[in-house]
């Protein structure tokens, strides 16, 4: 951490490009070495480590078994054989509506905003998508917002990614703009984890830029951990919310992260804390390279019943499972 000139902590671009690590420098920086995972660590996987410092310095040094390291960390168990898992785990190629569009609702439209994280997480559905074929740039965009200003049942458009909060102020804002012309859009909603692992991502110009448009503006955050929700992350998301942002958080259910009652509670009560409602718990896909992160449907709905006799129902997020085909995500009652 120290590493880093003083300057970096006042630019977050600086933070983003500082990201990418190797597996070497990460398990230094940490004070570990790959003999203390029991599978090793991959040198040079991929799809490749990227870790922002800020969320590098919440990582407790000589821990291997932190919440927050396992996210990130190429462990060995990703090389190996994983039967039945796939390159396209949700087949978003068959909601491909135009370049950079996806529909999966009849009332939601999806931009890949940008193909860019500032944090590479090792669960992701999407690491194995091709963003040079699938992200919105420039030269599809103007396809896409036709496509959306003609069918007057969008009344929200989602940017997603990647991360849309990757892309720079004067890029988000012309793109913010067009949406807005688009008289039947109410609704602009960001997915997002740089917030949690980037907050100096909120900057005086994004708020402005999302306090000033007509549109409401929604933000789903990601985040797993209540170690990931720092006191510069609580005050990111207080200035968010200072601005007439609605603010949700969606948490992926992982093995050796956050897989247990007491430890989602205490998250669910961070962020709540922090001006923002838990929402989405996601059972894992099925993607390639990221067995080692599933907990199975008896074990969380284990889970689930615990944290209702932890928290008032309305801290309790909806643990649901997207199941390609169906029209909306599948809560996990309702899986056989
Ligand atoms: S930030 Fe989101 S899209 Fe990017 S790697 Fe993580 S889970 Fe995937």
């Amino acid at each position: 951490m120290n590493a880093h000139p003083p300057h970096i902590w006042t630019d977050w671009q600086a933070q983003q490009r500082a990201a990418r690590i190797s597996s070497a420098d990460l398990l230094a920086a940490v004070g570990l070495s790959a003999a203390d995972f029991p599978a090793g660590v991959i040198a040079a996987p991929e799809f490749p480590l990227s870790v922002p410092p800020h969320f590098l310095s919440l990582i407790r040094p000589g821990d291997r078994h932190d919440p927050l390291l396992r996210q990130v960390l190429a462990r060995g168990e990703e090389a190996a054989p994983q039967p039945g898992r796939l390159t396209d785990p949700l087949a978003e190629a068959d909601y491909r509506a135009a370049p950079g569009l996806l529909r999966k609702y009849r009332s939601r439209a999806l931009l890949i905003a940008s193909g860019a994280c500032a944090i590479h997480c090792r669960y992701c559905f999407r690491r194995h998508q091709d963003y040079g074929e699938t992200m919105l740039t420039r030269s599809r965009e103007a396809e896409a917002l036709a496509a959306i200003a003609a069918d007057s049942l969008i009344d929200e458009v989602i940017l997603s990614g990647g991360d849309p909060l990757s892309l720079p102020d004067a890029r988000l804002a012309a793109l913010v703009t067009a949406i807005a012309a688009i008289g039947h859009v109410t609704t602009l909603r960001l997915h997002s984890r740089t917030l949690t692992t980037i907050p100096d991502r909120v900057t005086p110009a994004l708020l402005a830029l999302l306090a000033g448009t007509r549109l409401r503006v929604v933000i789903v955050a990601h985040s797993n951990h209540a170690n990931e929700i720092s006191a510069e992350v609580a005050a990111a998301l207080g200035r968010l919310r200072a601005a007439g942002i609605t603010l949700f958080n969606q948490s992926v259910l992982l093995a050796g992260v956050n897989n247990d009652a007491a430890t989602i509670a205490a998250h669910c009560r961070r962020l709540f804390a922090a001006g923002v409602l838990p929402y989405y718990m996601h059972l894992t896909d099925p993607v390639a390279g990221a067995a080692h992160f599933d907990v199975g449907e008896a074990e969380a709905r284990r889970i689930e019943a615990g944290l209702r006799g932890l928290l008032p129902g309305y801290l309790v997020p909806r643990f649901v499972r997207e199941v390609p085909g169906r029209e909306a995500k599948t809560p996990l009652a309702d899986l056989s």
